[in-house]
């Protein structure tokens, strides 16, 4: 295994309240060391390299050889069935011993004996297996220090790793991280009452603000009369990197509900993801705005995507809501799926609605098993060949596909609000999960939870249970 100096610093990424729920396992009423072995699997995507921690093996009391306040030992047999376990399962390709340093508060720091142990045990497992990484991660009470593994020729050389949560609730600091934003740069943005954001750390507090601004990647798959919306609702709310993803060129017929965007960009055919990144700079010059005007299924997308922290898609195209999904429940990412329908028949409106699906990888739910993507659908719009597409289209196998559908901007604004303020509930403390919240604008206007699709989903899905 070769050291590749041009990959980003390693990411190891758990599912929804892993985290949370292995250190309080590990760290709970115990006086003494202990530990847990992760059994996660690899990917490389362009210049990053993830983790994705499947699952936990939690020792019994008697696999423990020796265990102390600050020293333990497991038994070999403990430590050989989960190696064995990890070279025989497709799924998986990696192992991650976990330990504890229960009496180190704020900084952790690996000993020297768990420098030589480590060191010693990648040499063997280098020796023996091919394609096997090995990483380590250390808890106190409030940090962590996380490592891979590399073998190179004759040395065995620890790498930093970087733990990613799902919500910033389960976020803990790594030893050598700053916990919160460097005090100048916090005064400068949310204390100064000339700051853009005084007035929303007034209403959200300083501790939600902190999170929100701190390290936060956004992407946006679908950046139109949802999305364009979405994304300066984010700005205004203080995050300040996000990722727009949408191939599509600006028209004149988007102008009823597309925010941002003048009338000459649509007429110059403007892609976008540009008029929308021009917008949002113009709103706040220090936001970091990346375009991508590609579709999902480009490489270019596949690692914007698998490098985000949450994924909002607003797209109605079912082929990238899917493929979207797809990359979200692989790398563990947590999404927000926001739609509309507006149905008219005689000249009347029949249904004005809409929805925002908040599944992180961990929750039991899916855009499939929950019945919002249609196969059919999917193959249609993805097939390569234009014909097929149209024939397909013609005899009536799916409908809607490539219409023009009615859209207004209230509608769009209604819901793009409610899925940001669902991004931000994730960022407060003790808000409740809302998996389907439903807008409708019929002969009263309402807004629900939709507990009914909740319950009549298939719970074995093969998609979201892995
Ligand atoms: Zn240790
Ligand atoms: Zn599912």
């Amino acid at each position: 295994m070769l050291i590749k100096e041009d990959i980003q610093r390693p990411l190891i990424r758990f599912k929804h309240r892993a985290l949370a729920e292995l250190r309080s396992t590990l760290l709970g009423a115990e006086q003494r060391e202990s530990f847990a072995v992760l059994i996660a699997k690899r990917e490389i995507i362009g210049k990053t390299e993830v983790f994705t921690v499947h699952d936990t093996r939690l020792p019994t009391p008697h696999d423990y050889e020796e265990r102390k306040r600050a020293y333990l030992r497991m038994r070999k047999s403990f430590i050989h069935q989960c190696l064995t376990e990890v070279v025989k399962r497709l799924d998986v390709d990696t192992l991650i011993e976990v330990h504890t340093h229960p009496f180190a508060t704020d900084q952790v720091f690996f000993s020297n004996i768990d420098d030589q142990d480590e060191r010693r045990y990648n040499k063997w497992l280098n020796s023996h297996f091919e394609n096997l990484h090995y990483l380590s991660i250390v808890f106190s009470q409030k940090r962590y220090q996380a490592r891979i593994w590399r073998h190179d020729g004759e040395m065995d050389l620890p790498v930093s790793a970087t733990i990613k949560t799902q919500t910033v609730s389960e976020r803990i600091p790594g030893s050598n991280e700053k916990p919160g934003l460097e005090a100048s740069q916090e005064e400068r943005l949310l204390n100064h009452v000339d700051s853009i954001f005084n007035r929303g750390s007034l209403a959200l507090g300083l501790e939600t603000m902190r999170g929100i601004m701190l390290d936060q990647t956004i992407t946006l798959v679908g950046v139109g009369g949802i999305g364009s919306v979405v994304a300066e609702h984010l700005v205004q709310m203080g995050f300040q990197r996000l990722t727009l993803i949408d191939p599509d060129r600006l028209e004149v017929s988007n102008l009823n509900r597309f925010v941002g965007a003048t009338f000459a960009q649509a007429q110059a055919g403007y892609h976008k993801v540009e008029a929308v990144a021009e917008h949002l700079r113009k709103l706040n010059p220090e936001v970091h705005v990346q375009v991508c005007a590609d579709g999902v299924e480009s490489e270019m997308a596949h690692e914007f995507l698998a490098n985000s922290d949450w994924i909002i898609v607003s797209t109605d195209n079912h082929f990238s809501r899917w493929t979207t999904q797809q990359i979200a429940l692989r790398y563990f990412i947590p999404m927000i799926a926001a739609g509309v329908n507006i149905t008219v028949k005689d000249n009347q409106v029949e249904d004005m609605s809409g929805e925002v699906i908040t599944a992180r990888s961990g929750d039991s739910w899916c855009l499939n098993c929950l019945g919002r993507i249609n196969l059919a659908r999917i193959a249609a719009e993805s097939h390569p060949d234009q014909a097929i597409r149209s024939q397909t289209l013609q005899r009536g196998y799916v409908t809607g596909m490539e219409m023009k559908e009615p859209a207004v901007k209230t509608l769009n604004t209604m819901i793009a609000t409610m899925a940001v303020d669902r991004l931000v509930d994730q960022f407060l403390p003790n808000r409740p999960d809302i998996p389907i919240l439903v807008y409708e604008h019929n002969q009263v206007s309402a807004i629900y939870e939709d507990r009914t699709s909740m319950e009549q989903r298939a719970l074995s899905c093969s998609y979201c249970s892995i």
